[in-house]
């Protein structure tokens, strides 16, 4: 009976049955299970119980039954006193949450991470030290509308300015929500003629407001738009679609995108509380339609501002094949005073993360730089010194080790490397070709050299005054400054009007008054914006 032969027999039947059974693989996320056995759905609010599925599922519903005002939302919500004041207050940023996300908030939970992010508190409205409307002068670097060209390569495309459901801490907040200054056909095709007379673009961002709630077939005309320009190689979209209306990752939007390959796409997660079986679903379809997939969070005081927060967060991301790809120190921006970070906070997140877990896991901490710099990486120090032939570095566990250099290196021989000798023309970036191969020895932006034969560094810093008008740094509150020499005293003091000119002036019989560096007339921390005073800033 129990003979070697009948036991491999009955060895071979097992495998053969593992072989035939389907596999269900019970960790893909994308796949999980509910009770009821089938697929897992999140929390809906009891007021949209009865809403049959079909319904619930479709992106338009969703869209046409997002809640704004305080009413709909307190029968959703437990409203503590300061959201009932944010929610009313007239001037606020624009307030519109699907049923899908909002229901994912803990009612009960006044510092529900999900709630925090979409329901305006009374604070938002207060000023603080560094805040900018534009903070990253985004205006400034846009040749046409909606059209940020501020890195050599690749330009940032704001294709509309409506959101699924909008962000309290919102970067564009300035342009982002209203319906009235929406970016359409007309403004996509000067965008478009843009990209096509600038050949050095190889990356277009596709952004807004987010690039997926725009009607489909006017969504396709710019994507092609896009892809019909040569020189165009990748095209990436922004977008937070998936978490807010996962619904409308359906399969007619993949099928469409993929014919525009190569995109790239990255969404915004900023708690695992986001991460849920629809958005797994969601992320799930782009992958399979060949879309690589990014995260990109910002760093939120009382949503993620914890090691541990991120780290769940961005293990469950690589878990639906989302990689992280950004991390960022909140911006100098009106409304998100409340949710700014040191940032000790990020680099204490990094050092967390770095190591701790899988190298997929960990994205570049970035600070956006005020005054438009573009994404500047905050790194903690890996590296401890840096000698002849010797690194000193340390590890995640603080473990400090050597590398020794090469004694020798024959140098990569430019002259005869084809790729040095056809390097991509950079505007802006020859500078940094001087220095590596030796024609020059610093680099000084434009205008520079002129400035600095004047003796007036600070002035430097601000011939462009619109570069750098955050309220309160470097003012002295209730003291007016002397005028600015180089500004107050030549043509460019009538072109720089707008900053330099305070109360007083045109009309009132006095003379303008001068603001000196980083000053300008900006209500005193902790007052309500100007915003909230129906002035612009
Ligand atoms: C973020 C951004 C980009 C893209 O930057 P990457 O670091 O390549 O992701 C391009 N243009 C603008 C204006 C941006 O803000
Ligand atoms: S989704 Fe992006 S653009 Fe829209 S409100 Fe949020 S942060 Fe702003």
């Amino acid at each position: 009976m129990d003979s070697p032969e009948i036991r491999a027999l009955e060895a071979h039947r097992t495998t053969v049955a593992a072989d035939e059974a389907p596999f269900v693989n019970r960790r893909d996320p994308a796949r999980r299970l509910g009770p009821d056995g089938r697929p897992a759905v999140s929390r809906r609010a009891p007021i949209w119980a009865d809403v049959p599925d079909e319904k619930w599922n479709d992106w338009r519903w969703q869209l046409s039954h997002r809640v704004n005002d305080l009413a709909e939302i307190e029968q959703i919500l437990n409203l503590t006193d300061e959201e009932r004041e944010g929610l009313s207050a007239p001037d606020k940023f624009r307030v519109d949450i699907t049923p899908y996300f909002i229901s994912l908030i803990d009612p009960d939970d006044p510092d529900d991470p999900i709630r925090r992010q979409v329901i305006p508190l009374g604070r938002e409205l207060r000023a603080f030290t560094g805040m900018m409307e534009d903070s990253l002068a985004e205006d400034r670097h846009s040749p046409v509308p909606g059209l940020v060209h501020r890195y050599p390569d690749r330009v940032l495309m704001l294709v509309t300015t409506q959101c699924a459901s909008y962000c309290r801490y919102c970067t564009r907040s300035r342009i982002v929500g209203d319906p009235s200054q929406n970016f359409n056909r007309r403004e996509h095709e000067a965008q478009l003629d843009y990209i096509r007379r600038t050949p050095q673009i190889r990356d277009v961002l596709v952004s807004g407001g987010d690039g997926l709630t725009l009607a489909p077939k006017l969504l396709e005309s710019v994507i092609r738009g896009l892809r019909e320009i040569p020189h165009v190689e990748i095209i990436r979209i922004g977008s937070r679609v998936p978490v807010f209306l996962p619904q409308r990752i359906d399969d007619e939007l993949c099928d469409m995108l993929q014919r525009y390959h190569p995109i790239w796409l990255n969404i915004h997660v900023n708690h695992p509380n986001e991460v849920t079986p629809e958005l797994a679903r969601a992320c799930d379809r782009l992958t399979r339609a060949g879309i690589p997939l990014g995260n990109q969070s910002v760093l939120l005081a009382g949503v993620n501002d914890c090691v541990h927060i991120q780290r769940e967060l961005v293990q469950k991301l690589v878990e639906i094949r989302v990689r992280p790809y950004y991390i960022y120190q909140c911006d100098l921006v009106e409304g998100a005073g409340h949710f700014r970070t040191p940032v000790g906070k990020g680099l204490e997140i990094i050092e967390g993360l770095r190591g701790h877990t899988s190298g997929y896991a960990v994205p570049t901490y970035v600070v956006d730089a005020p005054g438009g710099g573009g994404k500047i990486p905050v790194m903690p120090n890996y590296l401890i010194s840096y000698s002849d032939h010797k690194v000193v570095l340390r590890n995640y566990e603080g473990f400090i080790t050597t590398y020794e250099e090469p004694l020798e290196y024959t140098p990569h021989d430019r002259s005869t490397c084809r790729y040095c000798q056809n390097p991509r023309p950079e505007p802006g970036q020859e500078g940094i070709t001087g220095l590596l191969d030796g024609r020059r020895m610093w680099i000084e932006p434009a205008g520079f050299e002129q400035l600095h034969a004047r003796g007036n560094v600070e002035t430097h810093r601000l011939q462009d005054p619109h570069k750098w008008v955050p309220y309160g740094v470097g003012a002295i509150e209730g003291r007016s400054a002397p005028p600015l020499e180089a500004l107050g005293s030549g043509e460019a003091s009538e072109a720089e009007e707008p900053v330099g000119a305070g109360p007083g002036g045109a009309g009132t019989g006095q003379p303008p008054r001068r603001y000196g560096p980083g000053e300008e007339p900006r209500p005193p921390e902790g007052a309500p914006t100007a915003t909230a005073n129906h002035e612009l800033l």
